[in-house]
C-alpha cells in the first residue's frame, strides 16, 4: 500500500501504466473515426498482445476446444481476460467479443 504523497511506480507498474494508456489512447482514436473497437487485455502484465486460439491442435496440452488467450509479453493464459473498449455500451463487451472470435479465427502461431 502506498499512501504518501509523491510515490514512485516500480518498474512493472509503469509498463502496466503506459501499456493501459497506449490503449486508451489508441481507443481515442478509433472513435474519432468512428470505429466502435475492443481491444483485448492481459491481466496480468496489461500487454494488449493477446492472441485467441481455439485450434485443438495449438491446445493439445490443455485438451480444451474452448477459445483460450495468450499473452504474448508475459505468457498468460486463460479464458478470462480485460477488454478494453471505447463503445459506449460496455456491459455487452465481453459477450459480445467471444461470439465474434469464438468460431472463427483459428491462430496457429505458436512462439515455442
Ligand atoms: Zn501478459
Amino acid at each position: 500500500m502506498r499512501n504518501t504523497v509523491g510515490s514512485v511506480l516500480s518498474r512493472r507498474e509503469l509498463v502496466e501504466l503506459r501499456r493501459l494508456e497506449f490503449v486508451r489512447h489508441a481507443l481515442e482514436e478509433m472513435k474519432k473515426k468512428g470505429i466502435s473497437q475492443d481491444i483485448p487485455i492481459c491481466p496480468n502484465c496489461k500487454s494488449f498482445r493477446v492472441i485467441q486460439i481455439t485450434s485443438q491442435v495449438d491446445l493439445g496440452l490443455l485438451g480444451a476446444l474452448q477459445p483460450a488467450y495468450y499473452c504474448l509479453d508475459c505468457g498468460w493464459y486463460g479464458r478470462t481476460l480485460i477488454v478494453m473498449t471505447n463503445r459506449p455500451d460496455s456491459d455487452a463487451v465481453h459477450r459480445d467479443m467471444i461470439e465474434t472470435f469464438g468460431n472463427d479465427s483459428e491462430m496457429r502461431e505458436s512462439d515455442s
